[in-house]
């Protein structure tokens, strides 16, 4: 909602955002093209026989161009849909020790807080997370703890770490491998096992 906001009042919000986020601008507009024909990667100029039906006739042929693309059967699963498949979330996943809290450093090497009471937000995480989730993005933290296994701390620890991690942060899930190297499962990272638990599906669509 703040994005769509942003981008009618700030002029080049959108494009800025694409181009950050190195994704391609197809332009589709009436008249001289003004701003966009500048920024876009490819840009569509519609003639103008009429200057009172710019807008209008430039919209039409925007909405043949969404259908096209909405119909390319890479996006079957949306139905064909253009508005089913903007609906479909988009998540970030955050690393949790050193991204979201301090490491704890012992003899130049990070661990994770063993304790409650060692949990440090790090420096900039709110504010960042806030502004992540003004873009309408879902925040999901997926970590390793092996340390569970190896006796540092317990599972009770993990979780009340995490209840308070969900409490200050924005954050819309917290997705853990609590297994260790000889345990050779799919969800330590950095293989993707806990990106493909059923419990993401439920969130992201
Ligand atoms: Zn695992």
């Amino acid at each position: 909602m703040e994005f769509r906001k942003k981008c009618k009042s700030e002029s080049g919000f959108c494009t800025k955002i694409c181009k950050k986020n190195w994704l391609k601008i197809l332009g589709i507009v009436g008249r001289d093209g003004g701003y966009t024909a500048k920024v876009a990667d490819a840009c569509i100029i519609i003639p103008t026989p009429n200057p009172a039906n710019t807008t209008p006739h430039a919209e039409a042929f925007q909405a043949v161009i969404w259908h096209l693309i909405v119909s390319h059967p890479k996006l079957k699963f949306a139905q064909t849909k253009w508005n089913q498949y903007m609906l479909v979330n988009q998540a970030i996943f955050l690393d949790r020790d050193g991204v979201l809290n301090e490491s704890i450093v012992k003899n130049g090497k990070p661990y994770p807080p063993a304790t409650l009471a060692e949990l440090v937000i790090a420096e900039d995480v709110l504010p960042a997370l806030q502004m992540l989730k003004s873009l309408d993005y879902l925040l999901i933290c997926v970590t390793n703890q092996p340390d569970v296994l190896r006796k540092n701390t317990t599972r009770e620890i993990v979780e009340s770490i995490h209840s308070k991690l969900m409490e200050l942060l924005p954050l819309n899930e917290i997705l853990v491998c609590y297994h260790d190297d000889k345990d050779e499962c799919l969800c330590r990272k950095p293989l993707p096992g806990l990106l493909f638990q059923q419990q993401i599906n439920i969130i992201l669509i």
